[in-house]
């Protein structure tokens, strides 16, 4: 197993501790990984994505047995025809990023890590900050000084340490970026490192599964640095390869309109990702006005045939409404979801007939 640039070529040990190339080119991960049988872990009693275990890279007795929360294994909740939301709000730190936090800091600990640095306005940097303090590792998360008060002490509960920077999200990642380069700890970050689409992409086995062997027509993906996103591209990929699917579902992506760079170079028929102004949004968790990984989110999308919109604050205020009215009070990043499917049924009416998939995660109390 290695690190591999998706640029040069060159290959990295885990334990090199290496988060990006020395030609600045980003990483992905390689290992040998088994095809999986559905038919099998359809009937498996462990509840939890390990149950994908010959698929992700660690063995079946392994340090990720002490490091679980039962992560994984959430429904589909329909809401509307055809439209099912994948409740990821039951993850054990109420959204998806628990799906990579996992993965990511119990190879950590298998490296024998013994601190990490990490950095995130918010559910990425939770999500971290518990599965460190699980796996018995410390843990310095920067956070923008804007953060709001709630979510900071939610990180500090986990014992994790706080740096909170002034200025923009990327003067945050430029903080912890200075201290990871400065001592050399573990940069456990969602961005960079690939550890954590090893878990993001159970989400879409999850989904394939439920669904009896068969992909939704599209699945709506929030995007600001992608992590979810490329778990997608990289599970349709796997599907593929293994002859269980013989074309990739949509992903048609969804920006907040108010800070959009993806959408922009999509538009445009770009092949790299400007960064933008962020006009500042109610959708703050896919507010990424320069995004890392923006060339690759790019080549994704269009692999699958896939769309980008921007949704309105106004239409992600309604479709928060709307899902409350339906039992369901997400945080509202996630709303802005729900509000790019209505969208989406007006760009693409036929749509309408086809099945479709999209995440919701949090609890609406945590934001305002
Ligand atoms: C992190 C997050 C996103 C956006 O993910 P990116 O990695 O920035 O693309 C969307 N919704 C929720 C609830 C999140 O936690
Ligand atoms: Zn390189």
């Amino acid at each position: 197993m290695h690190y591999r640039c998706v640029k040069c070529k060159k290959t990295y040990a885990l334990a090199s501790n290496q988060w990006k190339c020395g030609c600045q080119g980003l990483l992905h991960l390689e290992y040998d990984k088994q095809p999986l049988d559905f038919r099998a872990t359809a009937v498996s009693r462990r509840h939890s994505l390990w149950k994908y275990i010959d698929a992700l890279p660690f063995d079946k007795a392994d340090v990720w047995e002490s490091v679980t929360l039962g992560e994984g294994g959430t429904p589909l909740v329909s809401i509307g025809p055809n439209v099912y939301a994948k409740a990821d709000y039951y993850m054990p730190t109420l959204s998806f990023k628990d799906r990579g936090a996992v993965t990511l800091i119990a190879m950590a600990k298998k490296l024998g890590v013994e601190r990490v640095v990490a950095d995130s306005s918010g559910n990425a940097g939770t999500a971290i900050a518990a599965y460190a303090a699980r796996a018995g590792i410390a843990c310095n998360v920067f956070v923008p000084a804007s953060t709001s008060d709630k979510k900071i002490k939610q990180i500090e509960a986990h014992g994790a340490i706080i740096h909170k920077i002034p200025g923009t999200r990327e003067d945050t990642a430029a903080a912890a970026i200075a201290m990871v380069e400065a001592t050399n700890l573990f940069y456990a970050s969602h961005i960079y490192n690939p550890l954590f689409w090893e878990g993001t992409k159970t989400y879409f086995y999850e989904v394939f599964e439920e669904l009896g062997g068969v992909m939704p027509e599209a699945f709506i993906v929030p995007v600001g640095n992608g992590t979810l996103l490329i778990g997608a591209y990289i599970a349709f990929q796997e599907l593929l390869a293994w002859g269980l699917i013989d074309k990739l579902p949509k992903i048609l992506a969804v920006q907040a309109e108010r800070c959009a760079p993806i959408l922009k170079a999509f538009a445009r028929g770009e092949t790299e990702v400007a960064a933008v102004e962020n006009e500042g949004t109610l959708a703050e968790g896919i507010a990424i006005a320069a995004p890392a990984r923006g060339a690759e989110i790019l080549a994704a999308v269009r692999a699958t045939g896939g769309d980008i919109i921007g949704v309105s604050e106004e239409g992600i205020a309604a479709a928060r409404t709307s899902l409350a009215a339906q039992g369901i009070y997400v945080e509202i990043t996630s709303a802005a979801n729900y509000a790019g499917y209505l969208d989406y049924l007006q760009k693409y009416p036929k749509l309408a007939e086809k099945v479709v998939v999209l995440p919701l995660c949090g609890a609406g109390i945590k934001s305002n």
